[in-house]
């Protein structure tokens, strides 16, 4: 109680004001006083702390695909915090759940062989870690000048030092002086707005190849190290690229001895009705990237999947050293490990692909109707990821003013008849929980259908 007013007096002289640098929240939101408290979850709904209920159409951020009460994760974790709360994973000491679920997570990779697993507590750390592996690769193979990245413009990696320098996205740019120079951004994949006058989705692909081909070589083969990028472009606005891009793209990639990261953070565990976004593209890696639903993000987890040609270099270049010198405490966490190794196992058992499978269409071709309005530009996506686009000219793809905030219009009409949005400017983004009913999808197309008749 005492505790209590004393924290109540101290809001009151801060004139409502909380406590907390938000992530990824502007400033005068911050200053404004008690944001939207999430309290409490069950399947695909959460509630504030008034009692409303809503769907949550991103599943919290593009992670929750188990939804907000799967009870047998939450045993998981705690028979592992019972039995060994915590152990580490350095100097060749390790627990039996960071064991098996790197052995787990080789074998159901298979669009191209994987050998070794490292984990970490996040997307971003885990694009941090590739960063580091390539170089102290390129290194072990006495190419010491090899080294610089592409990623696309308007892709996602992170956030930390390194990951945001590789993020195509200004935002997370602007302000911060990151060490931007060894990334290099190519086109971003998006055909309705980077396509010319007359072009096919064929021709475009070729195109952004042929670009990327161009820098190659204006930098030189010899500098580059690797290529990073999301199967399916998610955060940036869900950007799915033409069916034959990533056809087009591997083949220049191997010309140049250039390696390729997928990014899967987003598409990994089923969330396009594939195991991994890099099935369902036909895209053969040489290292990867997860986190999210790994855990289904009841525990915080990423890891890095690593060949065995790349592993086998950096083991050799790191006896020269006497140790591999990467690592975070929480590394291969028992916790995280043992709900990882529930989730994967309760994806099998349900059959998650089909499972996603089965309400991909209704929630693509729903959400397509809402094309039908005078004010969406494009609604565009794969699987079960999708964004809605406003825009005053859909020809043009011209914006309207940003002072009129239709997007953010959009959400709270979403949000006032029971469903969360993701809003980013104006492009409105879906992914929800990937165990959603049909029912539930119907509930989502109907509700986006009402906000953008109250929104146009
Ligand atoms: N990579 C992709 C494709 C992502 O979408 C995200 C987060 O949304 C990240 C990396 C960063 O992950 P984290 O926020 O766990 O650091």
């Amino acid at each position: 109680d005492t505790i209590q007013h004393t924290g109540d007096a101290k809001k009151e002289h801060r004139g409502g004001e909380h406590s907390m640098l938000a992530p990824f929240t502007a400033g005068w939101q911050m200053k404004a006083g008690v944001p939207l408290v999430i309290e409490r979850g069950e399947g695909v709904y959460v509630w504030d702390n008034k009692g409303n209920k809503y769907v949550d159409a991103l599943a919290g951020l593009w992670c929750t695909a188990l939804g907000f009460s799967e009870k047998r994760l939450v045993a998981a974790a705690e028979k592992q915090l019972n039995t060994l709360p915590f152990y580490h994973n350095f100097w060749n000491r390790t627990t039996q759940p960071a064991l098996d679920l790197a052995e787990q997570l080789v074998d159901l990779f298979t669009a191209s062989k994987m050998s070794k697993v490292f984990f970490c507590n996040s997307g971003s750390e885990a694009n941090d870690t590739q960063v580091k592996l390539v170089w102290y690769y390129n290194n072990a193979l006495g190419r010491p000048n090899k080294k610089k990245f592409i990623a696309r413009q308007k892709s996602y990696h992170g956030s930390t030092l390194v990951s945001a320098s590789l993020t195509g996205l200004p935002s997370l740019q602007n302000g911060f002086d990151l060490p931007v120079s060894f990334v290099l951004h190519t086109d971003c994949p998006h055909y309705w707005r980077y396509h010319l006058p007359g072009e096919s989705e064929e021709d475009f692909a070729t195109r952004l190849a042929e670009n990327l081909e161009k820098l190659i070589l204006k930098e030189g083969p010899e500098t580059i190290a690797a290529f990073i990028g999301e199967p399916v472009m998610g955060a940036g606005g869900v950007m799915p690229p033409p069916k034959t891009y990533w056809d087009k793209v591997q083949p220049i990639l191997k010309k140049y001895d250039i390696l390729l990261i997928a990014d899967e953070v987003v598409c990994a565990f089923g969330r396009l009705g594939t195991m991994f976004g890099c099935d369902y593209y036909g895209i053969k890696p040489d290292l990867v990237s997860v986190a999210k639903a790994l855990s289904s993000a009841y525990q915080p987890i990423g890891a890095v999947f690593v060949s065995q040609e790349i592993f086998d270099a950096i083991a050799k270049f790191s006896d020269g050293y006497g140790a591999f010198g990467h690592g975070f405490t929480y590394s291969g966490h028992p916790v995280p490990c043992a709900v990882s190794l529930e989730a994967l196992k309760i994806y099998k058992e349900i059959d998650i692909c089909a499972q996603v499978n089965k309400v991909i269409p209704p929630f693509q071709t729903g959400l397509r109707q809402l094309e039908k309005s005078s004010i969406v530009g494009e609604v565009r996506g794969v699987g079960l990821v999708c964004a809605i686009e406003f825009a005053a000219d859909k020809e043009t793809c011209e914006a309207f003013p940003a002072k009129w905030a239709v997007g953010t219009h959009f959400a709270g009409q979403c949000a006032s008849r029971g469903m969360l949005v993701r809003v980013a400017g104006d492009i409105i983004m879906m992914s929800p929980p990937l165990i959603i009913s049909p029912s539930e999808v119907d509930f989502m197309v109907k509700t986006a259908m009402a906000a953008v008749v109250e929104t146009e």
